[in-house]
């Protein structure tokens, strides 16, 4: 089997995943968006998933994540009367690919990750938050960001602690540039169902309390929980996830 058609099989495979959570829990499989992790893995693998339909990507190291966006912008076509090949359609799917930052956020990096991203999925102090608003280009869109949350509490793990979230929320909120769509967590890896769960109803019950506090502000309100990967995406939606983020089932092992 050749690494494409490995790859389509793996595609399908989570779709068929998340359909299937979704309809477990009562809710429309529409509802659930699949966000493609591809750190690690080449602007080629990314290109071969675009051409099957994915749109979203996620990447965690920044200097990666720059090449692999503009390689992949060169690999599009300039804007014109499309060809009605394949190759055609395949290269305009690489022009319309949204890119999302979910890797810890260093201060001397926001600028780039301000110019380059659609969503940030990682911000975890007001401080980060200031800087991406403050430097998010005027002619772009405001940023798309969710704060980041420490769900399991433990002392390695990025994110705000809990307690913060709705306060740190309230605040990204208010941000010109910015535009708050919800929470995101990494719960710890564990093998027993109860603590797994109780973890992602834990964002769950903060994201309502971030609606709550956010209410009479400007925007949309904050619907996104970013939660469940690979090992965990049942359960993240089984409680509410409304992006999962998919590294390892898709492209395979990191190694
Ligand atoms: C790497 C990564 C993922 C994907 O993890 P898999 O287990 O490979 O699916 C999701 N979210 C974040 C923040 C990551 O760093």
């Amino acid at each position: 089997m050749n690494g494409d058609s490995m790859l389509a099989d793996r595609y399908q495979a989570v779709r068929a995943r998340i359909d299937a959570a979704a309809r477990a829990a009562g809710r429309d499989p529409a509802t659930v968006r699949l966000l493609a992790v591809s750190k690690t893995f080449d602007a080629a693998a990314v290109a071969a998933l675009a051409a099957l339909g994915q749109r979203a990507f996620g990447e965690n190291y920044l200097q990666e994540a720059l090449d692999k966006i503009e390689r992949l912008a060169q690999m599009a076509p300039v804007a014109g009367p499309s060809t009605g090949s394949t190759a055609g359609a395949a290269a305009g799917a690489l022009g319309r690919l949204e890119w999302h930052f979910i890797g810890p956020i260093q201060s001397n990096k926001t600028r780039r990750i301000a110019e380059a991203f659609d969503w940030v999925h990682s911000v975890e102090s007001l401080r980060i938050a200031r800087r991406l608003s403050d430097q998010r280009p005027p002619e772009r869109a405001p940023l798309a960001v969710c704060v980041q949350v420490n769900v399991s509490g433990e002392a390695s793990k990025s994110g705000c602690a809990p307690q913060d979230a709705v306060a740190l929320a309230a605040e990204v909120a208010a941000l010109p540039r910015l535009a708050l769509r919800g929470l995101m967590a990494i719960p710890e890896p564990t093998d027993d169902p109860a603590l797994q769960a109780a973890r992602f109803a834990t964002l769950r019950e903060l994201l309502d309390a971030v609606r709550r506090a956010t209410a009479s502000g400007r925007g949309p309100a904050p619907d996104t929980l970013s939660m469940g990967m690979s090992a965990d995406l049942e359960a993240a939606i089984a409680a509410g996830a409304t992006i999962v983020r998919v590294g390892t089932a898709l492209f395979g092992s990191r190694g």
